[in-house]
């Protein structure tokens, strides 16, 4: 799909500075600001970019750190209007070792060459940090003054801990601020309607929810000993045993209320007259809905929790000396909803054998399903839609996770969406060797984030 055909009101805010943000991003992208890396100054240097980057913005708001974190408020002339949050976050993921050298450009390089800025955090997602502030540089250098409060938080560690972002989201709560809507990375992109059965037209996802994550520890002991002698089973043979029960015992197929909003939205275009009749009837059938989904690849993920054995170790090192402790992990992607609690139960359940020890090595829920019948996915959708046009806008499920679950705690409305469509995202986005967004795309999300700032931020 060629993105670029749906490109529109490019001409807009033509008096915006486009090459200045290419260059402050290029800046941004040569400090390797890698989670959890050791040296802190890279953090800081970026805390540093940012205040001589975006004067307008410094001398209207507040700019506080916590930790390597940032926060910035500017504050609002109505205090009747609960604040706005655009986030994003600092830390990029390393260079794979050995892979250096296959970059065009050197991965911090920040080069901007060819259409492109190139490297590390440029997707993934130093665009929305600077492009956030490059909107609201732009409205307010043009005397324009928000009656809503607007904060920025960025967090420091998303591609680890999202630490970082916990600890700015209990500041606000510890100030008692409550929020409108919050804006974080994912969703986006633009694809074709296929996976819903509508080929003809495209659509881009909205996130509304990220599924919860577990690592499980299975542990069997043993002493091993001679293999002539297996009395009551290998510890390789429980710990199988153990796998094979939790993987053949799937959890339920479920339809939560954002999949379900999702294909309501694109019903109208869904071409085969089985399916679309199915989905059109989707309040009365959810459950039959769901079943279906169970049995499909694209699908499955988004209505149930998936259980994926990674790990195993501890094997015998001969064929004829039975193993001794064995360890595997699976991990679970737990649906909306649904709690590590809930997955250790089912998991306990279907082993029925205490010998086998059972920990999680990290668990979280399934986050909360944002809203999308207020006043942030309205505003949201209008000027995505004012820049990209004859897309369908789909409430939609995030693959991974996002720092955004850890502002549920102040806000009913975590939308999850980078409004930077590029079309490299495929073959060299986020994480990948040449890590690269294109300049037009860049400055197309930018317009989006003025646009949305401005409506829903009432500038005046
Ligand atoms: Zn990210």
């Amino acid at each position: 799909m060629d993105v670029y055909e749906r490109f529109t009101g490019e001409e807009l805010y033509g008096d915006f500075d486009a090459e200045g943000a290419c260059r402050r991003l290029s800046e941004a992208v040569r400090l390797k600001s890698v989670s959890d890396c050791p040296d802190p100054a890279p953090f800081l240097e970026l805390h540093s970019l940012i205040k001589r980057c975006f004067p307008r913005v410094m001398e209207e708001g507040s700019f506080e750190t916590v930790d390597r974190s940032v926060l910035i408020r500017i504050p609002g002339s109505d205090p009747s209007l609960l604040p706005a949050l655009f986030m994003s976050h600092l830390d990029v993921v390393p260079v794979v070792e050995g892979t250096e050298k296959d970059w065009t450009h050197d991965a911090y390089s920040g080069d901007i060459a060819g259409g492109y800025i190139w490297g590390r955090g440029t997707q993934d997602i130093k665009c929305q940090v600077f492009g956030e502030l490059e909107a609201a540089e732009y409205l307010l250098s043009r005397g324009l003054k928000p009656a809503r409060t607007m904060y920025f938080a960025f967090g420091q560690d998303e591609e680890t801990f999202n630490r970082g972002s916990k600890a700015v989201s209990d500041l606000l709560m510890s100030r008692g601020v409550r929020l409108e809507f919050v804006l974080d990375e994912g969703g986006g992109g633009m694809q074709s309607g296929e996976l819903f059965g509508a080929p003809k037209i495209c659509v881009m996802p909205i996130d509304l929810m990220e599924k919860g994550y577990a690592d499980l520890k299975l542990t069997v002991r043993s002493t091993g000993g001679h293999s002539s002698r297996p009395f009551g089973g290998t510890s390789l043979a429980r710990l199988a045993r153990a796998i094979t029960r939790i993987t053949e015992a799937p959890f339920p197929a479920e339809l939560c209320p954002t999949l379900k909003q999702g294909l309501k939205t694109v019903a109208p275009y869904i071409e085969d007259p089985q399916f679309k009749a199915l989905i059109d009837g989707i309040d009365e059938n959810g459950q039959a809905v769901a079943d279906v989904f169970m049995g499909t690849k694209d699908f499955f993920p988004y209505v149930t929790t998936t259980i994926a054995p990674t790990m195993i170790s501890g094997g015998s090192s001969a064929p004829n000396v039975m193993p001794q402790n064995m360890e595997a992990v699976i991990n679970f992607r737990i649906a909306a909803g649904h709690t590590p609690e809930e997955v250790m139960e089912h998991c306990r359940k279907a082993v029925d054998d205490d010998s086998v020890e059972m920990e999680f090595l990290q668990a979280n829920p399934a986050s909360a399903e944002a809203r999308f019948d207020g006043l942030g996915y309205a505003e949201l959708t209008k000027a995505l839609a004012r820049f990209y046009s004859d897309v369908v806008f789909v409430p939609f499920i995030t693959a991974g996770g996002t720092d955004a679950h850890n502002y549920e705690q102040i806000c009913d409305t975590c939308l999850r969406c980078s409004p930077f469509v590029s079309p490299e995202e495929e073959q060299h986005g986020a994480h990948g060797t040449n890590e690269r967004m294109s300049v037009r795309s860049f400055i197309q999300g930018i317009r989006v984030l003025i646009s949305m700032m401005e409506s829903s931020c009432c500038f005046k």
